[in-house]
């Protein structure tokens, strides 16, 4: 086994080159990011028992008590395939609810014009988990009815995920509203996962228990570089903190332990860690310092190239 680094190494001057170059290239694919929604949620609810007087310090919260959430999905695109990593929450959603979210328009369209493709594009879709932020945006209301945004595309999520999303704990129930889940299921071309897989080729999904039953984290890979879509176990680069965990999550203590055994390997590794909730920060890199490990870097690809 090779001596490993230290664990607060600066970044390999290959790799800190890499993620200066636009648009970021991992292996076969070309990453971009986009931006299709914002919403708004309780602040409270996103950071669990840490106080108020520390998170507004660093996220903002507004006269109702609501920070700003962003949708932002990663396409990967390489060797024949787009694949989308979530979808955001769509436009299927009642006034009432629009106005609980302070929903702004779906432009996921729009996103995808920026590289010349269309939603009939996306070849794939890959689910981290189906709450409704992440799974919605896959519907639109037509005559009052679901319907797919992407019928033909393969739609990829852990069967515990599915199955448990399908009936979730009461304490859970909100987070799967509105009848996408039953929707997700209508759809053709569902590949229902088993654990940790190698999806394709460089593309890597890993189980994570704690947000919620069957999380998956996505990681693109190729011998030098890493970039893991932290998906909810750290929504925010203000959740790299260990304790900063949210109410959401069903298991903070499991949470807690994942995000170490994430970090630890990211700061060894010089990963490049993608939130996609965060408003102001689309991934870092992270590193340890006296208070634990931080994020280092800060990373925005979101203006990239065509990936095509
Ligand atoms: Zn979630």
């Amino acid at each position: 086994m090779k001596k490993e680094k230290a664990l607060s190494s600066p970044l390999s001057k290959g790799v800190e080159s890499r993620l200066d170059s636009r648009p970021l290239v991992i292996g076969d694919y070309t990453l971009s990011s986009l931006v299709v929604q914002e919403f708004y949620l309780d602040g409270g609810a996103m950071f669990g028992v840490v106080p108020k007087t520390l998170w507004e310090k660093v996220v903002p919260a507004d006269s109702m008590n609501r920070i700003k959430l962003l949708a932002r999905l990663l396409l990967i695109s390489g060797n024949g395939r787009h694949i989308l990593v979530d979808t955001g929450m769509g436009s299927a959603w009642s006034e009432k609810l629009s106005a609980i979210y302070a929903l702004s328009p779906f432009t996921l369209s729009i996103e995808l014009q920026r590289f010349g493709l269309q939603m009939h594009d996306i070849t794939d879709v890959i689910y981290t988990h189906l709450h409704y932020d992440h799974l919605a945006g896959a519907f639109e209301l037509q005559d009052g009815h679901l319907q797919p945004l992407f019928p033909d595309a393969m739609h990829h999520v852990q069967e515990e995920n599915y199955r448990y999303a399908s009936h979730p704990h009461p304490k859970e129930k909100a987070g799967y509203l509105g009848g996408f889940v039953e929707a997700f299921g209508r759809q053709k071309n569902l590949n229902l996962l088993n654990g940790d897989t190698e999806l394709f080729k460089g593309i890597r999904l890993s189980i994570s228990n704690g947000h919620t039953k069957g999380q998956q984290l996505v990681t693109v890979f190729d011998d030098h570089l890493t970039l893991v879509h932290c998906a909810d176990l750290i929504p925010f680069a203000a959740h790299i903190p260990l304790a900063w965990v949210m109410s959401y999550d069903i298991e903070p203590l499991t949470v807690f332990d994942e995000k170490t055994d994430l970090l630890e390997l990211a700061v060894k590794e010089s990963w490049i860690l993608f939130f996609g909730h965060d408003p102001n920060h689309e991934a870092a890199t992270v590193r340890r310092d006296e208070k634990g490990i931080v994020a280092d870097r800060y990373i925005a690809f979101r203006h990239a190239d065509s990936p095509s």
